[in-house]
């Protein structure tokens, strides 16, 4: 299948310095892609250069083939045909719902039947005459979403669209906006800081981390086998702790030796983190202790608590009961086997 999205090797720098770095990565026909990262990584400039906001100074992006940017080409936003939704939606507030969405579409002799369409697909009928102050915060994101589907792009690109929706809407929503996304056909870069909203909608996520791309896999691929230790720490699912490998792929840590499995990929007498899951350590307040309670919240049925072992590497574990902060510990592994490790 060949790709609706084509970003080879793209680097953008703002006076000098370096915000987007070497990033590639393609999206085919009808599929959704998450790009994944903490505030300030780049998404928002990605988008901007995707969309022909910025111009890179490294790499080409092509859309269905065509190429839009590169250090010498521009093609200017609207001959693009990628329709956007702002972070903050930038609905126009003088605005009927019908006009907003209706926007893109002056001069389409079917301008309102297509409004039409899209006013019953985001479930907005009989809203098409208020204002965007007249309506609740998921309408107003199905008003923003249907106004960047009305001329049917090429590709859709979303910037966290639920910021602005109170939190216990926000999984609804996703999976309302992939249902009208996926049932029409679009592709979609949809950027976002929450990796539960990226695992629910995405068929392949990209983490970006200080501007460069880390990982781009499918929401199985990155959950189980994570390729990078920035991955492990941002999907908050494993522990890492550091040590150097020996010949034997083994990493001697303050809670004993690790076995990697992917050792052949790795460096002996490295610096190596490896990581390591909640349900593969055991915590206890036998001699001799290797660790100390640093806090300790009860979060209904456990305690989860932040632990400090060795040379100040800080561990996050479940326990049963509570325990004081400053409480010497000794925390094991108990698997020892099928572990990662990264390398720098
Ligand atoms: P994100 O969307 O991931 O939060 P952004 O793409 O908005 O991140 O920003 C990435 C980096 O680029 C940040 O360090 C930010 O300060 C910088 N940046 C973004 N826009 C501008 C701008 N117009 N001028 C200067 N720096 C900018
Ligand atoms: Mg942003």
């Amino acid at each position: 299948m060949k790709p609706v999205l084509n970003l080879k090797g793209v680097s953008f720098q703002y006076l000098k310095n370096a915000i987007i770095e070497d990033i590639s990565f393609q999206v085919n026909g009808g599929e959704i892609a998450c790009l994944l990262g903490p505030s300030g990584c780049g998404k928002s400039t990605l988008l901007r250069l995707i969309a022909g906001f910025e111009q890179p100074q490294q790499g080409q992006i092509y859309i269905h083939q065509n190429l839009v940017a590169s250090a010498d080409t521009m093609t200017p936003p609207q001959q693009r045909q990628v329709g956007m939704l702002f972070q903050n939606l930038a609905l126009f507030p003088h605005m009927t719902v019908n006009q907003n969405i209706g926007f893109g579409l002056s001069g389409h002799a079917d301008k309102q039947q297509r409004i039409d369409e899209l006013l019953c697909l985001c479930r907005l009928e009989g809203l098409n005459h208020r204002y965007p102050h007249q309506l609740s915060g998921g309408q107003r994101q199905r008003v923003a979403l249907a106004r960047a589907m009305a001329p049917k792009p090429r590709i859709i690109l979303l910037d966290e669209p639920f910021s602005s929706v109170e939190s216990e809407l926000q999984n609804d929503l996703a999976h309302e906006v992939k249902q009208i996304l996926k049932s029409q056909g679009v592709s979609v870069l949809w950027v976002t800081h929450s990796i539960d909203e990226a695992l629910a909608v995405a068929d392949h996520i990209g983490i970006i981390w200080q501007g460069r791309l880390m990982e781009w896999s499918t929401p199985t691929e990155l959950y189980e086998q994570p390729k990078s230790a920035v991955a492990v720490k941002f999907l908050n699912q494993a522990n890492l702790i550091s040590g150097e490998m020996n010949e034997q792929g083994c990493v001697n840590s303050t809670i004993g030796c690790l076995n990697l499995v992917n050792e052949d990929q790795l460096t002996p007498h490295q610096a190596t983190q490896v990581a390591i899951k909640q349900s593969q350590l055991s915590l206890s307040l036998e001699q001799p202790t290797n660790g100390v309670v640093k806090s300790c919240v009860y979060q209904g049925g456990y305690y989860a608590l932040t632990i400090d072992i060795g040379d100040k590497q800080r561990l996050k574990m479940h326990h049963n009961q509570a325990l004081k902060p400053n409480t010497a510990i000794q925390v094991k592994a108990i698997t020892n086997n099928g572990l990662y490790g990264y390398q720098t």
